[in-house]
């Protein structure tokens, strides 16, 4: 399993890896398997290259992409999800889930 750090960059400077599009795969994979391929919003599994990773703070709203503010997201939930606040689509989406708000939480702060 590859380790979970904060951005590409740190796959370079902890010598996991040489090149940089080798460690941005490798974090982009290591944020999905950290969530075990889960998307964290329909709760459903999938195959890695399912998967896409959702800014949780939009880009548009000045979201980074960081380990901390990204999680894995099937198409579905990333594109209906689009630029809303997170927990108000998600309990609007699927009703209260605290576990998986849980998850989520615990990951952003
Ligand atoms: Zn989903």
């Amino acid at each position: 399993m590859t380790p979970l750090l904060p951005t590409p960059d740190h796959y370079i400077y902890n010598l996991i890896t040489m090149t940089s599009p080798e460690a941005k795969r490798m974090w982009r994979r290591a944020i999905k398997e950290h969530f075990d391929c889960q998307c964290v919003y329909c709760g459903e599994h999938y195959e890695l290259h399912e998967l896409t990773l959702d800014h949780v703070v939009p880009r548009y709203f000045g979201g980074q992409t960081i380990t901390r503010n990204l999680v894995p997201s099937c198409r579905k939930c990333n594109q209906e999800k689009g630029t809303s606040n997170w927990l108000s689509w998600m309990r609007a989406t699927f009703g209260c889930n605290p576990n998986r708000e849980q998850l989520i939480l615990s990951h952003i702060k």
